[in-house]
């Protein structure tokens, strides 16, 4: 038996609570999540999987991992392995129960004999198309198709037909028999097979007649004994069907709940969009880092844990509604600055000549990994005559408010010492291309022993000990709000960011960084979290900026009511 005290509240347990109560299902709890395996995971499958799998695990019970596989079409194994690999990256785990509602083909079959017997399904010689003008409108009720009353046995004989392919594609579907005039559309006799002569990517060619997602999906629910089967709001409109195909049959019945899907702005969540995308090259696959796709958050930095964390923060609503994409940032950004290590880094390299600094002989400067978490350690950072700084922490004629290096004005280097800027030196152009300083031995790692002060601290790295690499600093994906409403005509295609992407291909990186592998996370200070990418070659380090380091979210909270 289930504890029912939970120290979470939302209307799911809620219902959970009082199923537990009444004794329902034995105590047990058993969700599933159940991915149709034609595209990657997104950050919305991660609410549902959040949901799920934090269902189980609070009420100590299962969640099974059930690819929903009923249109051959569409479906393939690359779906199917990188849907495994973003759900274990969020950390759940289904043990064995990996099901597939192909695994069912059979039993579906049998039961969809069972509802013939009993007279509640027919095989119907419609075209689609005149399926579509018989089932009426939402004003005006549906006509019985013409076939409406085969008798069970001709049903039973015409339904082996097309299970054994005696007939072409489309020719024939099965249907139940409910109500042509029901007030619910999906009560009009649906649709449960139809003939589709397609490889399937586990079932091969041994069938050439498909179950309906309405059709599979309850009974699967049924046949793996799960009690609570959650889905999200659209389907509202066919738990009287889910429940009717059910009590028909008489079998386990599982409990239909719907919650709001979660939408976020700037962003699309719909696998036929994100599909088009990686198709049409516009971005450079599903793990692209400017992807809503879990794989792309992956790649661009954001962790698992922040992820559960933002899931957990916009809760579990009936009603649909969108979330600032800022909200998310929020939570990457708080995970980030908590746990991923500072280093220092600079964009776009200026050079930086310390006059007085003695030729040949670096030393080591002491830095601190994460102020934020003292477990983090300290690290040494070479320093030496000749280092570079970001070009725009250097302004020849520095408006008021610009308190960074200018001539004749003296800055603290991180970590390092007070700098004085004594000339910029110019190429033909006019344009900057170094800067001769002084530095201040006393000032080493602090402040200056007479008390002066300084009005900012930039970082900077060693020319000669720095490495070379490249830095991809992303843009939303899209420019506007909400990119999939567009004008009939338009596309969501025309709402793209045109400047998603900007690369800093000349970027000078402190020595530590030549170790980072693939995945590893860093703050480089002032700049932002960045995360070292796949691409990353020996000697030329790629990161991908995940987030700048300002949070908008708090800007904005502002602003909502
Ligand atoms: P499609 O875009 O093809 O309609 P889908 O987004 O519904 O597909 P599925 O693979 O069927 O994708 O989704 C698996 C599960 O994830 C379903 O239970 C679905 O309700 C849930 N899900 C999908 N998108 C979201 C979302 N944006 N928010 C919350 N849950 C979602
Ligand atoms: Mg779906």
């Amino acid at each position: 038996m289930n504890s029912i005290t939970q120290d979470k509240s939302d209307f799911i347990r809620d219902i959970i609570n009082s199923d537990l109560l009444e004794g329902k299902n034995d105590g047990r709890v058993k969700t599933r999540f159940p991915p149709e395996p034609n595209g990657y995971l997104h950050i919305g499958h991660a609410k549902a999987i959040c949901i799920n799998f934090g269902l189980a695990l609070d009420y100590k019970g299962t969640c099974n991992l059930r690819f929903d596989d009923t249109n051959p079409v569409k479906e393939e194994f690359e779906y199917v392995d990188s849907i495994k690999q973003d759900i274990k990256w969020l950390g759940f785990d289904w043990q064995d129960r990996e099901f597939y509602a192909s695994d069912y083909f059979e039993r579906l079959y049998e039961l969809a004999v069972a509802l013939i017997k009993k007279g509640k399904a027919y095989v119907c010689d419609l075209s689609a198309d005149e399926i579509r003008q018989y089932r009426g409108t939402l004003t005006n009720p549906g006509k019985d198709s013409p076939y409406r009353n085969r008798d069970a046995e001709e049903n039973i004989r015409l339904f082996e037909g097309m299970r054994n392919g005696d007939y072409p594609d489309g020719s024939k579907v099965l249907r139940a028999k409910i109500d042509m005039a029901s007030p619910n559309l999906n009560m009009r006799d649906p649709v449960m097979y139809r003939i589709l002569r397609a490889t399937h990517h586990r079932t091969g060619d041994k069938w050439c007649i498909y179950p309906t997602y309405d059709w599979a999906h309850g009974q699967s629910d049924s046949i793996e004994k799960i009690t609570h089967s959650i889905c999200t709001l659209e389907f509202q409109d066919h738990r009287p069907l889910y429940d009717w195909f059910i009590e028909q049959l008489d079998i386990h019945h599982p409990q239909q709940i719907e919650f709001a899907r979660l939408n976020l702005t700037y962003t699309v969540m719909s696998k036929r969009m994100l599909l088009e995308l990686v198709e049409k090259k516009i971005v450079s696959g599903w793990d692209d880092p400017r992807m809503p796709t879990l794989s792309g958050m992956r790649r661009r930095g954001y962790t698992p844990q922040a992820i559960k964390n933002f899931c957990q923060e916009i809760g579990i609503a009936k009603a649909d509604s969108t979330v600032d994409m800022a909200f998310l940032e929020h939570f990457i950004r708080e995970d980030l600055n908590r746990n991923a290590p500072r280093v220092m880094a600079v964009l776009n390299p200026l050079k930086v000549i310390i006059d007085n600094y003695p030729e040949g002989c670096p030393e080591e400067l002491d830095a601190i990994n994460n102020p934020e978490d003292p477990a983090a350690g300290r690290r040494k950072v070479p320093f030496s005559k000749i280092l570079y700084i970001e070009k725009d922490d250097f302004m020849e004629n520095p408006p008021d408010k610009f308190y960074r290096l200018a001539p004749g004005r003296e800055v603290r280097l991180r970590y390092a010492y007070f700098i004085k800027c004594e000339s910029a030196i110019k190429d033909s152009k006019g344009n900057i291309t170094e800067l001769h300083c002084t530095y201040d031995p006393a000032t080493k790692g602090g402040d200056a022993p007479d008390g002066r002060k300084v009005k900012s601290t930039i970082h900077w790295v060693s020319a000669s000990h720095a490495i070379a690499g490249e830095a991809r600093l992303y843009d939303k994906l899209f420019a506007v709000e909400n990119p999939a409403k567009v004008q009939s005509g338009a596309d969501f295609k025309d709402n793209i960011n045109p400047s998603s992407l900007n690369i800093a291909d000349n970027c000078m990186l402190e020595p530590s960084l030549a170790a980072a592998k693939p995945g590893d996370i860093f703050q480089f200070e002032r700049l932002g979290y960045f995360c070292a990418d796949p691409d990353s070659r020996a000697g030329k380090p790629v990161f991908n900026r995940t987030a700048t380091l300002k949070d908008e979210w708090t800007r904005l909270k502002g602003k909502i009511k």
